[in-house]
């Protein structure tokens, strides 16, 4: 029996072919890759993760408890501000810790001395095309930019993490980049044992050149003689899930409207942040629909795609692209049945993993 939609589809042969390309820049360059938790935390795919990952980084308490418990390897513990009550659990769950601030750093380091410490610094460039997500905006508090102070608690720091990239998929920009780092910060350099670039850099794109990043890492990691770390996230899943909808009305106002068993705001919430369309294949055809879905939000809409036979109610709608940020941000808005969770196994059978009902609806709130 086909399995009730929503669902999200995770491809393990898809997930296969980023993972090569993880394992090959890792080779070439010497740099190990943690996998962000925060853009994708399906646990269920972490045995095929882990492998051809060095561990995996956070950005919060919870997803240093993931990171320990279902992912393994290296356990990078990040926080833009651990709290009182959370940072004992996280440095007991950790391998390395990094702190956003010298505050924090100064804060927390002596309860942390038996780890290799970080803290992130801010160089005040970056590549980011949306506002939102650019850590050089203007009063950003992502990470020290004052010499001075990332100066003050260098005799205790043994890295550091530098994340200025988002959606990045030009090697020159990335290069550019570090450039600026070397020359703003090349001081620093020498004196510490490693450093993490972040996340952001899109080099599992079918264009992207592997080949120099990979060089370039290895330059700079022999130059300064420190081992480099990348943190991607959506690099490593990209491409790879699907959202399976079933059409349940077509309306129409103008154009034709499709309604589907899904919505944005609950379950592709970046399509709103971000002001982009969700995306279909092959998208051409004589017979063009507005998608949108379920809930009571006017501009829920994914988007406008062609089709090459007309829609009919219980037709399926499959979007690209849905699993980085989406999985880990769906959510409850309007009692919106919530996707379940099926794994596209490498034969080709498909196995749900996880269903949602009433029951965790409820849980989600009291
Ligand atoms: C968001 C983030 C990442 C992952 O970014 P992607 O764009 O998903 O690769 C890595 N490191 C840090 C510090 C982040 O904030």
């Amino acid at each position: 029996m086909p399995l009730a939609t929503p669902y999200y589809l995770i491809d393990e042969n898809l997930l296969e072919a980023n993972l090569a390309k993880v394992d090959r820049l890792r080779a070439l360059s010497g740099a190990k890759c943690v996998m962000a938790l925060k853009a994708f935390s399906t646990w269920s795919t972490f045995a095929q993760l882990a492998p051809h990952m060095d561990g995996s980084t956070s950005s919060s308490l919870n997803e240093v408890k993931l990171g320990r418990e279902k992912f393994g390897g290296e356990t990078h513990a990040y926080s833009v501000a651990w709290s009182d009550a959370e940072i004992d659990e996280a440095i007991a769950n950790a391998d390395k810790v990094i702190f956003n601030s010298v505050s924090q750093f100064e804060r927390y380091a002596a309860k942390a001395a038996h780890l290799p410490l970080g803290i992130r610094v801010n160089p005040g460039v970056s590549h980011s095309h949306f506002d939102l997500a650019d850590p050089a905006r203007p009063f950003s508090r992502l990470g020290e930019r004052d010499l001075a102070r990332i100066e003050s608690v260098m005799d205790r720091a043994s890295g550091f993490m530098i994340h200025c990239n988002c959606e990045n998929d030009s090697f020159e920009s990335f290069a550019t980049l570090l450039d600026r780092f070397e020359e703003k910060l090349g001081a620093f350099f020498e004196r510490i044992d490693w450093i993490s670039f972040g996340g952001g850099v899109h080099f599992t794109g079918a264009s992207y050149p592997l080949e120099k990043l990979a060089a370039r890492l290895k330059a700079f990691s022999e130059r300064y003689r420190l081992q480099v770390y990348l943190e991607p996230g959506d690099a490593v899943v990209t491409g790879t899930t699907t959202l399976e909808v079933s059409v349940l009305d077509i309306v129409e106002n103008d154009k034709q409207i499709a309604i589907v068993d899904s919505a944005v705001e609950a379950h592709m919430l970046d399509l709103l942040v971000y002001r982009e369309n969700a995306s279909v294949a092959p998208d051409s055809g004589p017979h063009r629909y507005v998608i949108a879905g379920k809930s009571c939000l006017a501009g829920d809409v994914f988007g406008e795609f062609s089709f090459e036979a007309p829609l009919r109610i219980g037709d399926r709608v499959s979007f690209l692209n849905a699993g980085g940020y989406t999985m880990v941000k769906k959510n409850w808005f309007n009692g919106v049945a919530m996707p379940s969770i099926a794994i596209r196994r490498k034969d080709g059978s498909v196995d749900l993993i996880r269903e949602f009902g009433y029951t965790d609806y409820v849980a989600s709130l009291s």
